[in-house]
């Protein structure tokens, strides 16, 4: 069995002793206290790990989180600055945007990594993806003054004192509050052209920084556990821990990544699915148990599709294609159609049309072209699919055709109601 302390104790000189063997940095802030490293480097010829460093909230936050919100920017996206150029920081509180950080107890400068473009897109694509769930921006392009969090994504764990086997350290409150405006650095040139293994560092040490702790759960970014296969975070009651299950840094023995990140961040704002009704067309004259197809569009799956008849449910469809038939009870006249679908977040999105239901009425006024891939079950298109089918074989000027059609069954029908 191994032996390797998993949470370690300053004392122990894991670190230099906190400023105890240096003049006062530069900027004139002292650097931080650290309270103790969790995490272990890896062992000649393991993996490089992660590692955090815990501060008091007070020494390692510059700018507090909203206590009301529990949201780090109060419900803006918060930005994540993939830095790979390096840089020059100084010990003090956290904060990108004058380059100061908790970890570093000396002014330390990391080089560029000089990694290949294509290589570089990998890990932006890779990060990007692992973040997706959330209100995140990610950027490689230096916000600047706008607030931010910092990845930086370059250099060895020796340019800012941290030993050999570490892959990545972010600063961490004793409390698990947000560091807002954070520094977390991803060693890059000790994985060399392991990209993905980049992109997992950076997730758990941005993460860090958000106060999540590590999990002893082999699927999700914040572990030590490999060997099964790519990461990403997990809406799991994992235990928290490196080598085997401890109690987590703020109490409890189990972390949830995803619904952690979920109440820090917020949630990805999702485009609410785009929906139309191709058929009925608005005005048509439809026959009873008429038939209903909505097109929905949407970033996240749909779960549901509903028919409402004059803003009373009428039917469910959870599958493609999204064809309803109206009640055959629904009395004749006038009626308002509308189709609202539902994606996994939550987010609905509605059309509506206009009919008139007729006992002369089409049941099906389908305006679609194509062959149609619905078995309708009241079998009741007769003549109608046929001409429609005819127009769709006839190619090239299909859509002048078919529109000719379509006037022409309208001029009908306008004439049966009179
Ligand atoms: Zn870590």
């Amino acid at each position: 069995m191994k032996t390797r302390a998993l949470i370690v104790p300053l004392a122990a000189g894991f670190l230099f002793p906190a400023s105890a063997c240096m003049e006062n940095p530069v900027v004139g802030e002292e650097a931080p206290q650290a309270l103790e490293v969790v995490g272990s480097p890896g062992l000649e010829g393991e993996s490089p790990r992660g590692v955090y460093v815990v501060f008091d909230a007070e020494d390692a936050v510059s700018e507090p989180a909203d206590p009301d919100v529990g949201i780090a920017f109060a419900g803006e996206p918060i930005i994540i600055y993939m830095n790979k150029t390096g840089g020059t920081y100084t010990p003090g509180a956290n904060d990108s945007r004058n380059n100061r950080s908790s970890i570093p107890s000396t002014t330390s400068t990391i080089p560029a990594w000089s990694v290949s473009a294509a290589g570089w897109d990998q890990v932006m694509t890779c990060v990007k993806d692992l973040w997706s769930p959330f209100n995140v921006v990610i950027t490689d392009v230096d916000p600047g003054q706008t607030p931010h969090f910092e990845s930086v994504v370059a250099g060895r764990p020796g340019d800012v004192g941290m030993p050999q086997g570490v892959g990545g350290v972010s600063p961490f409150t004793s409390d698990c509050s947000t560091i807002n405006n954070s520094i977390v650095f991803t060693f890059a040139e000790v994985y060399g052209t392991n990209y993905q293994a980049i992109c997992e560092t950076v997730a758990q040490e941005v993460a860090h920084s958000f106060g999540l702790d590590h999990e002893f759960y082999c699927q999700d970014p914040m572990t030590y556990l490999g060997g099964c296969g790519a990461k990403s975070f997990q809406n799991v009651n994992a235990p928290c821990g490196e080598d085997q299950a401890r109690t987590c840094a703020c109490g409890g023995s189990t972390q949830n990544s995803v619904s952690m990140l979920l109440s820090r961040i917020g949630p990805a704002e999702v485009a609410p699915p785009d929906v139309s009704i191709s058929r009925p067309q608005t005005g048509a004259v439809v026959g009873p148990g008429f038939v209903i197809e909505a097109n929905v569009a949407a970033q996240q799956t749909v779960t549901q599709v509903d028919l409402y008849i004059d803003g009373v449910f009428s039917s469910t469809v959870n599958t493609q294609p999204y064809v309803f038939n109206a009640p055959t009870t629904l009395a004749m006249g006038d009626h308002v159609v509308e189709t609202r679908a539902i994606d996994e977040g939550g987010n609905t999105g509605s059309a509506q049309v206009s009919v008139t239901l007729s006992d002369d009425g089409d049941p099906d006024p389908d305006p679609d072209p194509d062959p149609d891939p619905d078995p309708d079950p009241d079998n009741d298109i007769g003549g109608g699919t046929d001409l429609i089918g005819s127009c769709s074989a006839a190619g090239g000027g299909s859509d002048h055709g078919f529109a000719l059609i379509l006037l022409g069954l309208g001029l009908f029908l306008v004439r049966r109601r009179r």
